[in-house]
């Protein structure tokens, strides 16, 4: 069976992801339209190979061992971003930045959105992963629906807010692997007059997450979520089992903020999951808390077997 030219073989992926950790793709595309999406995924589907979604890989581990399927991000068209103003809307593309969204909504003046202008991911990747801030703000407050391909039957489906089972950090997506290809937000009510107010507003939220959080280029945020019911922040339980500062290889538990791991150069994948395994086995010994990891294994985390599963009904 020969290989599609819009498919590359053996791809390197480090630089897709942002802690700069990864091997290759055994194959790769970075599909820019619908119907090159479906001949990627007809594609992995005659050869029974199991297909991963990347956005900006500003979320996820990828193993040193690479991916033994296909890795497709989604480029061009899926990068779109339309106003439906008289709808109330705005319609983006899954592999357009969280980020191209935040401040084209702080260029028409419409307040309340700052943390999409702060989050490091794709539209696609927010919407799965649930994405917002500490303060209450996430992807889940404007979402109206997203459209999404199920991998299997290659079927489009709109799936409504409600169906997506928003919770903290997560979806009814991450128990799937459908593909989202563009969402539809809410346009909020708040419009500012002047948008130089909206981008203060990003600025400010900017400012306090570098007076915060390490400055380090090279990770992928916060580690684990924070546990449900507990006192304290993941943060706060991991800085007080000694775990800033820690090291394995190249990877090390940032020293400004616990959560967060940072590769100092030369970090291998394995060199970041053991020092998640500390973390985790030594807050549950000090505190009884198991925390749940927020960053995603790729590919661990959606192994061949979710190529069939079902899509949420
Ligand atoms: C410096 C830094 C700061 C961060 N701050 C925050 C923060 O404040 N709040 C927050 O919530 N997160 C934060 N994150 C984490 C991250 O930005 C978010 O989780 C983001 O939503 C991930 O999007 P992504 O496109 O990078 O996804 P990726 O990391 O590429 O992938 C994450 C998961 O989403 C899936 N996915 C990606 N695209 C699609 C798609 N089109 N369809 C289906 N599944 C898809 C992937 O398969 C994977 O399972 C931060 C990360 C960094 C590096």
């Amino acid at each position: 069976m020969t290989v599609p030219s819009c498919i590359l073989e053996h791809h390197p992926l480090s630089a897709y992801a942002a802690i700069g950790i990864g091997g290759r793709a055994r194959y790769f595309a970075a599909p820019a339209s619908i119907q090159h999406v479906r001949q990627v995924m007809s594609f992995a589907r005659d050869r029974r190979l199991p297909l991963y979604v990347l956005g900006r890989g500003s979320n996820v581990l990828i193993a040193d061992t690479g991916i033994q399927g296909v890795v497709a991000a989604l480029s061009g068209a899926f990068r779109e971003i339309a106003f439906q103003e008289s709808a109330g809307t705005v319609t983006a593309g899954a592999g357009a930045p969280l980020i191209k969204l935040g401040a084209a909504l702080a260029r028409k003046g419409y307040a309340g959105c700052a943390y999409m202008g702060v989050i490091p991911g794709s539209i696609g990747g927010a919407v799965r992963m649930n994405a917002g801030t500490g303060q209450g703000q996430e992807i889940a407050c404007h979402l109206l629906r997203a459209r999404v391909l199920d991998p299997v039957s290659l079927e489009e489906r709109w799936l409504e807010q409600g169906d997506l089972q928003f919770a903290y950090r997560t979806s009814s997506l991450c128990r799937t692997q459908a593909i989202v290809l563009e969402a539809v937000f809410r346009l909020p009510e708040q419009r500012d007059a002047e948008p130089c107010q909206v981008f203060a507003d990003i600025r400010a939220l900017f400012a306090r997450r570098r007076a915060t959080q390490p400055k380090c280029r090279f990770t992928f945020g916060s580690t684990f979520k924070n546990p449900a019911g507990a006192e304290y922040a993941a943060g706060w339980y991991l800085e007080h089992a000694g775990m800033k500062g820690m090291r394995s290889g190249g990877a090390m538990v940032s020293r400004e903020h616990a959560n967060w791991i940072i590769n100092t150069g030369g970090a291998g994948s394995d060199d970041v999951k053991k020092l998640i395994e500390t973390g985790r086995r030594r807050v549950y010994e000090q505190f009884g808390i198991m925390l749940e990891r927020e960053v995603v294994y790729f590919p661990e985390d959606m192994g061949p077997s979710d190529l069939f599963r079902q899509m949420p009904h």
